[in-house]
């Protein structure tokens, strides 16, 4: 229940916990706790999951159940968030997490027996000014860890400020990378939920499986693509839904970047985004890529392999194209 003499506080390593963990980590570092994660998602976590979820969900809420399960009785408090939205590049748009992901929570603490008075359930929204976020925190577990509205306040900011760092750090490393890029080299920019992009499970080993095929590939939280405007979809209520189509223009804009989009079946959300995505990829090709529990390996495989020919073909018609040009130029 405690390491290094700071009570432990246990957080899933599934849904918003991907997002929001470095923030987390350092609000109670900052607070004399200790945050502690559930293990990546193995078979073990994913058939609890599947066998404690009580409606039928995608499979990465599903797995969700499998890392509370996994974490419960362990820490000295579990948290489970309700994490609303998410900080937008625009002040309009309003950020928000899916219905599946904002109740989380709820269900969990429905499905499972947990202790209340260990339990810390604020209701979040990333999307407020940190000294309305700060407070928001305070109000909701200031008293059960008893801590002041000062320490709660600056620990926001503290948090804050590192998770700023680390999303620039994404992006220089992503523009790292880019410019390592050869002419005609293509990238394939993968949009998706981080819960899918950053859980070898859920994405049945993606990042390895492109390197296998020699294609580079950049997650889309390694672009920079605030400054992309997304006015044409100006009722996009989703933060990461805004995130993935971005990134899709992103990629359409540069004639050696293609997009890859990895989702789940079941996804509700998805259900509108891959029309907006399919919109902007118009005539450039793309792959979307729908996995669940019943996915395996192999099927992507093939999958992936068609797509790499699709891509060289589209290079190498580019280059012709190119090497066409400077010759009647010449
Ligand atoms: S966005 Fe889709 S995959 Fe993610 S929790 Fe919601 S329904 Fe599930």
């Amino acid at each position: 229940m405690e390491v290094d003499g700071r009570p432990t506080v246990a957080l899933q390593r599934a849904l918003y916990g991907h997002q929001t963990a470095i923030f987390w980590a350092h609000f109670f570092d900052k607070l004399g706790l200790r945050l502690v994660l559930s293990p990546p998602t193995n078979a073990y976590i994913s058939r609890m999951g599947i066998e404690s979820v009580m409606a039928e969900t995608c499979y990465p809420v599903k797995v969700s159940y499998g890392h509370v399960r996994e974490l419960l009785g362990k820490t000295a408090y579990l948290f489970l968030p309700s994490v609303i939205n998410m900080q937008t590049p625009v002040e309009t748009e309003t950020g928000f997490y899916c219905p599946m992901s904002q109740s989380n929570s709820y269900m969990i603490r429905a499905a499972f027996a947990v202790d209340r008075d260990r339990t810390l359930s604020p209701v979040v929204h990333f999307k407020y000014d940190p000294e309305t976020l700060g407070l928001e925190i305070w109000e909701q577990i200031g008293s059960k860890l008893r801590k002041s509205k000062a320490a709660v306040r600056k620990a926001v900011y503290h948090a804050l400020e590192i998770q700023d760092q680390f999303t620039k750090d994404l992006v220089r490393k992503g523009s790292e990378i880019l410019q390592g890029v050869q002419a005609f080299e293509p990238v394939l920019l993968v949009t998706g939920r981080p819960y899918n992009l950053y859980d070898e499970r859920l994405n049945l080993r993606l990042g390895q499986n492109l390197a296998k095929l020699g294609l580079v590939a950049l997650p889309m939280d390694f672009i920079d693509s605030s400054t992309v405007d997304l006015s044409d979809f100006p009722s996009m209520y989703w933060g990461l839904g805004a995130q993935i189509l971005r990134t899709a223009k992103y990629a359409v804009a540069h004639e050696n970047y293609f997009g890859l989009h990895l989702t789940n079946f079941g996804c509700g959300a998805d259900s509108f985004i891959e029309h907006f995505y399919k919109h902007i990829m118009g005539d450039d090709p793309y792959l979307i890529l729908e996995l669940d529990e019943h996915s395996a390996v192999a099927g992507v495989m093939t999958r992936l392999e068609a797509y790499k020919n699709v891509i060289e073909n589209t290079m190498q018609k580019l280059r012709r194209d190119v090497e066409r040009k400077v010759g009647l130029a010449n």
